[in-house]
């Protein structure tokens, strides 16, 4: 067991930015960062071009060892393990690990993010690494010369379309409605790349294959009426949903499960217990704003410490 000041979870843009400040405020910060998970999701990616500061754009990887090399720069420890359990409710919160035992803290902050939305189909369950995949970055070079699918109308699902149009020798983009929501620069380069198609007004109803995926069944979704296309490869991009997993329960979420804070502060309804980047924020959910958040956290957590000291010194001095 070790005891600290604050103990962070997560290692995304928030998790890495609350261990930066926190770090130079002298908070002696650590970041549990995830035995396989460390820099979270944008270590998945590609090319970021919209984080400020990279005018000729960023690898997302890249950005993550930096924003981690800042923390550890000022003195924050990065334990990469698994937190597997979380006890926020009493003065002294307890974060269990894997491997690397129990983490004392006077304050914590929750930044988890989220993970890849699922269709909930059993063919995606029964294939998933056989064909299915949430993560063109990690597994599109598996797919050379093969037909793919992706499914999703968003920045996600747009920006996996083109990644792939490298491999694939076609990518049909399944979209439920007749409209992408992602951004006009992404759909622009979409629409004019000759290996991206799109079905749209479709919903993926089954995925086809014994060993391997093979196809799709789609639905018409203003008809109702099934075709089947083949295809070799589906990569699932709809989105994601909060990893709140582990405070569900003990600190207060909405009913998607995103932790709920007392904007604009990221104060949970637990004293000492403060909350940042894709586990709050179903809205904008970007790097930078998660690295607000995060900033954020940390003054609060900073504020919150403060506190407690001067509630201990006069304590001690009215004894
Ligand atoms: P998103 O914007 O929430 O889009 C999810 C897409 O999946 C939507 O088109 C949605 O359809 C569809 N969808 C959701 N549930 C579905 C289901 N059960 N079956 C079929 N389709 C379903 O998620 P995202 O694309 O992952 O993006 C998340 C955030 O990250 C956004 O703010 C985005 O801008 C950002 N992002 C930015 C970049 C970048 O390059 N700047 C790259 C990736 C992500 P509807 O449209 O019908 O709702």
């Amino acid at each position: 067991m070790s005891d600290h000041r604050l103990v962070i979870v997560g290692s995304g843009p928030a998790g890495y930015t609350a261990a930066i400040y926190a770090a130079r405020a002298g908070l002696d910060p650590v970041v549990i960062a995830g035995a396989v998970t460390a820099g979270g999701s944008l270590v998945n990616t590609t090319e970021v071009e919209n984080f400020p500061g990279f005018p000729d754009g960023v690898l997302g990887p890249d950005l993550m060892d930096r924003m981690r090399d800042q923390a550890e720069r000022f003195g924050a420890q990065v334990v990469y393990d698994d937190v597997v359990a979380l006890d926020l409710t009493g003065p002294s919160k307890q974060a269990v690990t894997a491997d690397s035992g129990i983490y004392t803290a006077h304050a914590v902050v929750l930044a988890t993010g989220s993970e890849y939305r699922k269709l909930g189909l059993d063919g995606e369950r029964r294939l998933a690494g056989h064909g299915v995949s949430y993560c063109a970055t990690c597994d599109g070079a598996l797919f050379r010369g093969k037909a793919l699918i992706v499914v999703g109308g968003g920045d996600s699902a747009v920006g996996e379309a083109l990644f792939l149009s490298r491999f694939g020798s076609s990518v049909t983009v399944v979209h439920r409605r007749g409209e992408l929501r992602a951004s006009a620069i992404l759909t622009e380069r979409a629409a004019t790349e000759p290996k991206i198609g799109f079905a749209w007004h479709s919903a993926v109803t089954d995925i086809l294959g014994d060993q391997s995926v093979t196809g799709v069944e789609l639905t018409d979704t203003r008809t109702g009426a099934t075709r089947s296309i083949a295809a070799a490869g589906v990569f699932v991009a709809i989105g994601h949903e909060p990893r709140s997993e582990l405070v569900v329960g003990q600190v207060a979420t909405d009913a998607e499960g995103y932790i709920l804070t007392d904007h604009p502060s990221t104060r949970t309804d637990l004293p000492g217990v403060f909350a940042a980047g894709d586990v709050v924020d179903h809205v904008y959910r970007q790097a930078i704003t998660a690295a607000a958040s995060g900033c954020r956290a940390a003054l609060d957590a900073q504020d919150y410490l403060g506190s407690l000291r001067s509630e201990a010194a006069i304590a001690a001095s009215s004894a």
